[in-house]
């Protein structure tokens, strides 16, 4: 493809139309469980406190639910609640085996503690992919649940080909949400994976070796091309809101599209990936409960 000025721009790995292609397949996947066993899959989600960017992923993920058939029950409550109490409904929302999904969403009101409550949602019904459990088969390398993010990022790459095996991957960021447990299946899928966080010495020097870049600082625009190798994939998780109201990613797509073979826009890119792997994940919980292979 040619741009202005006759330069190459990357091509657009589009994550919307990937995840259409993926909640389609879920879609069929619900349909062909309740076939099988009259149940629909189904996911509790648990939001404590009134932050509005949770309110919004909340009802957007219960709005994902819905348009793949997959059932959605709230369990909303102020913040206030007790350590205690959340742990107790997460332990009724355990027992419950009409409910194949525990959704937690995070963060939690700071009085919470995040990794007791997380620690506290049975494995099996824990679709996020956080509980140690599961992060400690992924890290094993026999993941049962993979974090939804992360999860998404490889849908894209092998969408559209991306070759991992032997590829250099540079992975900016070691958040347990998304740059470790993406490192784990890079690392995983034979690449040689190299992980960048604040106290790198030389960020950019890392990001030049770099076949595939994936990129989850949290910092708008922090990747330039300048760090990056001619030909190089870029993946951008980051989602920052500017000042001036738009939503750019963690690399600067301008100079980068110019210099990578491939790159992930923002918005459209990794971020609708994430609530669609969300349904991927309750899916395959529900059909492991439901003993349907
Ligand atoms: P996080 O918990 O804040 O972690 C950021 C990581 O980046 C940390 O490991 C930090 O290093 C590293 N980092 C920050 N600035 C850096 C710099 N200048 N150079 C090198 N490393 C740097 O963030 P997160 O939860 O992983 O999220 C990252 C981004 O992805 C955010 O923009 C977030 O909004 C976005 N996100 C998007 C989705 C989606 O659906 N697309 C989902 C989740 C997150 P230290 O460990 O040394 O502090």
């Amino acid at each position: 493809m040619r741009g202005r000025g006759e330069r190459p721009v990357a091509q657009i790995l589009d994550g919307k139309a990937v995840a259409q292609k993926v909640l389609a397949e879920v879609k069929r996947g619900v349909g062909a469980l309740r076939e099988a066993t009259g149940q629909s899959p189904t996911l509790a989600v648990v939001l404590v406190g009134d932050f509005a960017p949770s309110r919004i992923y909340v009802t957007n993920k219960m709005k994902a639910s819905d348009s793949v058939g997959i059932e959605s029950r709230d369990f909303l409550y102020p913040a206030g609640l007790s350590q205690s109490e959340l742990l107790n409904l997460l332990r009724r929302l355990n027992e419950d085996r009409s409910i194949h999904g525990i959704l937690l969403q995070l963060p939690l009101p700071p009085e919470c503690n995040e990794d007791e409550a997380i620690a506290a949602i049975a494995p099996e019904k824990d679709v996020d992919g956080f509980h140690p459990e599961n992060l400690g088969r992924l890290l094993a390398g026999s993941p049962s649940v993979v974090p939804c993010t992360p999860a998404g990022v490889m849908e894209i790459l092998d969408h559209y080909g991306i070759e991992l095996k032997s590829a250099e991957a540079v992975m900016v960021g070691r958040s347990r949400i998304v740059g470790k447990p993406l490192a784990q299946l890079l690392l995983a899928r034979h690449a040689t994976v190299t992980i960048c966080h604040t106290r790198t010495r030389d960020l950019a020097a890392h990001c030049r070796q770099a076949d595939v870049l994936c990129v989850a600082a949290g910092r708008p625009q922090v990747i330039t091309g300048d760090m990056v190798k001619e030909g190089a994939v870029v993946v951008d998780v980051g989602i920052n809101r500017l000042q001036s109201g738009a939503l750019v990613g963690d690399v600067e797509f301008e100079s980068v599209a110019r210099r990578a073979r491939a790159i992930t826009p923002v918005p459209g890119g990794v971020g609708p990936m994430t609530v669609t792997m969300l349904m991927k994940n309750t899916l395959q919980a529900a059909k492991r409960q439901l003993g349907v292979t």
